[in-house]
This record gives structure tokens, C-alpha cells and sequence, in this order.
């Protein structure tokens, strides 16, 4: 895509939330927009570099590597995509934040990796909401568990929230009730006051809904389509 339609799709979409985030009562400054650069050139990120974007957001965990390395200037990259446990090593000491942990033998791997870097790495529990077969996470009524687990367990892992894909739908409206009950299960944790968690992130929201997540209290958007355009 030509560089100036990036910029502006980025500008615009940004907009969008801080517009969304006013008329909710909400602090624009609250939410981070992570655009989500997956099968996109690094000359697409370079772009957006130029007017001071900072997050961007891979699924794959060699593509996030190779982007990582190549980059003219440091950027936050996320890992938002499923992480297999023979992956962990290629992003460890790269992404800035994992959203996608769904199992204790992830963490492992993960708390295996950061030890011996003598690093402290930051995730997400991932929670598969709706239930679908089709997704990785855990269901609602398990993350508690997982967070306390990984919290007892492993000291180089902070677990900082939680993150959740909505179903594909046509109407946004349709996930209202998903964004709205991962928000309370985040509430619901938070006010367990676990030791070594602080749920302060709630990712949710992609260029199909982000608007109906950040009225329902997302800290993090993950848009790709509509900044970069349509992936092959
Ligand atoms: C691809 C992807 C997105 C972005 O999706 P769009 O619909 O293109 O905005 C967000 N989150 C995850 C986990 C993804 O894999």
C-alpha cells in the first residue's frame, strides 16, 4: 500500500478510538493500538514508524523475529498469534508482550526461555470466550486458575491481563456481550489481588470491532485490514 494511505488509515483509526474513548467517559491515553503488521512487508512498518508508531503485532513467531532484527528503529512487537512451545525461543528477549498463553506448558517453556536469559516476561491469558472449537484459550471459568498457577509458579513470567479473539461476526454489536464479560472477568481476578498479577490490559478488539470493545473497557486493540489493507 502506498505509504501516505497508510499513514492515514492509521491516523483515522486512531481517531476513531480517542472519538470512542471521549463520548465513553474513557482517557484516549488509556488505550494502545497495536497494528497488526502479520504477512505485511517491513517496509509497511517502516511507515508507520515514520509518524512515531510504536506497537505492532505479529502471529507468527519467525516473522516477529526477522521483523524484530531487521527494523531500522526499536518498535514494541506483540506476539498475538497461537505460540507453540518450540517457538518460544525465536520471540523471548523480542516481544514486548505475549497475549496468547492458554496452557501451564506454554508458561514453562516460556519461564524456561526467560530464566535463562535472566529476563521477566509479560503475557496475556488467552480466553476463548464463545467457546469456539475453532480457538485457542481457555474457557472463562478456568483463568482464574491459570493466572493464579502461573503467577505461584514461575518467576520470570508477569502475568498483566488478559486477551481474547471475538467470533467473526457482521454486526460488531454481536460481541458486545463477549467484550463486556471478559471485562468483568478481568474485574473479577483483579479483585483477587493476586500476588505478582496486575491486570492492567485487556486486549480485545480487531478491525471488524474494535470500537464496540473500547466502549466495553479495552485497554488494546489489534487492528490489521483496516490499516494495512486486506492479507493474502
Ligand atoms: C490477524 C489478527 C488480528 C487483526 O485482525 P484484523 O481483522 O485484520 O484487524 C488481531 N488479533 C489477532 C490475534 C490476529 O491474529
Amino acid at each position: 500500500m502506498r505509504e501516505m494511505d497508510l499513514q492515514n488509515n492509521y491516523r483515522a483509526v486512531r481517531e476513531k478510538i480517542d472519538e470512542t474513548c471521549r463520548k465513553a467517559g474513557r482517557d484516549p491515553g488509556e488505550v494502545t493500538l497495536i497494528a497488526v503488521s502479520k504477512t505485511k512487508p517491513l517496509s509497511d512498518i517502516e511507515s508507520l514508524i515514520k509518524i512515531d508508531v510504536n506497537d505492532f503485532g505479529e502471529n507468527r513467531p519467525q516473522e516477529l523475529k526477522e521483523k524484530f532484527d531487521l527494523v531500522s528503529t526499536p518498535v514494541r512487537f506483540h506476539q498475538i498469534g497461537h505460540l507453540q512451545t518450540n517457538k518460544v525461543k525465536y520471540i523471548i528477549n523480542k516481544a514486548v508482550l505475549i497475549h496468547s498463553v492458554d496452557s501451564m506448558k506454554l508458561a514453562q517453556m516460556i519461564e524456561k526461555e526467560a530464566a535463562k536469559k535472566e529476563i521477566i516476561v509479560n503475557v496475556l491469558v488467552e480466553v476463548n470466550y464463545a467457546g469456539e472449537d475453532s480457538k485457542f484459550g481457555v474457557k472463562p471459568e478456568e483463568a482464574a486458575n491459570l493466572v493464579k498457577e502461573i503467577a505461584a509458579s514461575f518467576r520470570h513470567i508477569k502475568v498483566k491481563g488478559l486477551m481474547t479473539i471475538a467470533p467473526f461476526v457482521s454486526d460488531p454489536e454481536e460481541n458486545r456481550p463477549v467484550f463486556r464479560g471478559m471485562h468483568e472477568l478481568l474485574l473479577d481476578i483483579k479483585s483477587q489481588n493476586i500476588d505478582n498479577v496486575d491486570m492492567s490490559i485487556l486486549s480485545m478488539g480487531m478491525s471488524n470491532d474494535y470500537l464496540v470493545a473500547i466502549e466495553e473497557g479495552s485497554t488494546m486493540v489489534r487492528v490489521g485490514t483496516a490499516i494495512f489493507g486486506e492479507r493474502e
